[in-house]
C-alpha cells in the first residue's frame, strides 16, 4: 500500500503505467462524538478502514494508493456541539470531483471513495460527485457510510453481530460501543479513557429522528453527544471490526470491478 502524499512523482508514474493502480480517497468529518472520544473518529475510522481494505485488494492484483484523506464534511446534525465544523454540501462535492480529475489526468482512472461519516447530505453530496466523475470516464466507486444501505450494510453490518457486548444493540449509534471500541483499538492515545465509567448507557432516545436526522443531535441525546453504551466497547472488538470489514470493503470493491487486467 502506497500514502500517495508519501511517494515522489516518479512512483505515480510506475504506478498509472502498471495499469493495476487503485486509488482510496477515505472521507471523514469533524464532529462531536461524546466526551470520551476525539472529533475526528470518522476521518481516523476511515483511514483505518483503508488500510485494512488494502491488503485484499492487493491479493486480488491491484496497486493501493490511498490518497490524503479529506478530514471536514458536512456535519449539520451536531453543529451545536463545540468543534464540530460543517462544510456545505457542494463544497465537499467539489472537492471529491476535483480530485478525482486531478487523478485521471494522471493515469490513475480507478477512484474508491470510502466515507466514515454517516450524514444524509454528505452521503448525497458524495454521490453527487461520483456522478459528476462518472460522465467523464473514471472508474469510481463509493464506499463505507453511502446513501444506499445495502452497501452500508455489506461494508459495515456484515458479519459483526457477534462482537457486541451492548445490551441493546438496535440502540447503539454515533459515539456507542462500535465507534469506541474502533478508537480503543486503532487510535487509543485519542481516547479519554478515564471518561468512559461516567457514562451512563443511552437507549432512551429517539431511534427514529437519530436515524432520519429529522432532530439534531444535541437535544435528542440531551447534551450527551453519544447513543447506545460507550461502556460495552473493547479494543477487542475494535480489532475484530477493523479486520471484517476490511475484508468486506474490499469483497464489495472486487464485485463490482473483479481484478485488474
Ligand atoms: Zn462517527
Amino acid at each position: 500500500m502506497f500514502e500517495l502524499a508519501k511517494i515522489p512523482f516518479t512512483e505515480v508514474a510506475r504506478l498509472a503505467q502498471s495499469g493495476k493502480a487503485l486509488v482510496i480517497l477515505p472521507v471523514g468529518v469533524v464532529e462531536e462524538h461524546g466526551a470520551h472520544l476525539p472529533l475526528g473518529v470518522d476521518s481516523f475510522a476511515a483511514e483505518v478502514y483503508s488500510a485494512a481494505t488494502a491488503p485484499y485488494l492487493e491479493e486480488a492484483g491491484y496497486e493501493v494508493v490511498v490518497a490524503p484523506t479529506i478530514n471536514y464534511g458536512v456535519a449539520r446534525a451536531a453543529i451545536d456541539f463545540p468543534g464540530t465544523l460543517s462544510l456545505e454540501p457542494e463544497t465537499l462535492r467539489s472537492m471529491v470531483v476535483e480530485i478525482g480529475r486531478s487523478l485521471s489526468r494522471h493515469g490513475l482512472g480507478r477512484l474508491v471513495i470510502l466515507n466514515g461519516h454517516r450524514d444524509k447530505e454528505h452521503m448525497k453530496a458524495l454521490d453527487d460527485a461520483k456522478e459528476i466523475l462518472l460522465t467523464e470516464k473514471a472508474q469510481v466507486l463509493l464506499v463505507g457510510f453511502v446513501h444506499d444501505d445495502a452497501v452500508t450494510a455489506a461494508c459495515y453490518r456484515d458479519g459483526v453481530k457477534q462482537f457486541y457486548k451492548s445490551p441493546r444493540p438496535d440502540r447503539e449509534g454515533h459515539g456507542g460501543e462500535s465507534e469506541t471500541s474502533l478508537a480503543l483499538h486503532a487510535f487509543p492515545e485519542t481516547v479519554r479513557q478515564e471518561v468512559i465509567p461516567q457514562l451512563d448507557p443511552n437507549f432512551d432516545y429517539d431511534v427514529e429522528a437519530f436515524r432520519n436526522e429529522t432532530k439534531d443531535y444535541w437535544s435528542i441525546s440531551g447534551g450527551r453527544g453519544y447513543f447506545g453504551w460507550p461502556q460495552a466497547a473493547t479494543a477487542e472488538t475494535g480489532k475484530q471490526l477493523v479486520t471484517v470489514r476490511g475484508r468486506n470493503i474490499a469483497n464489495v470493491i472486487l464485485r463490482e470491478w473483479g481484478s485488474p487486467k
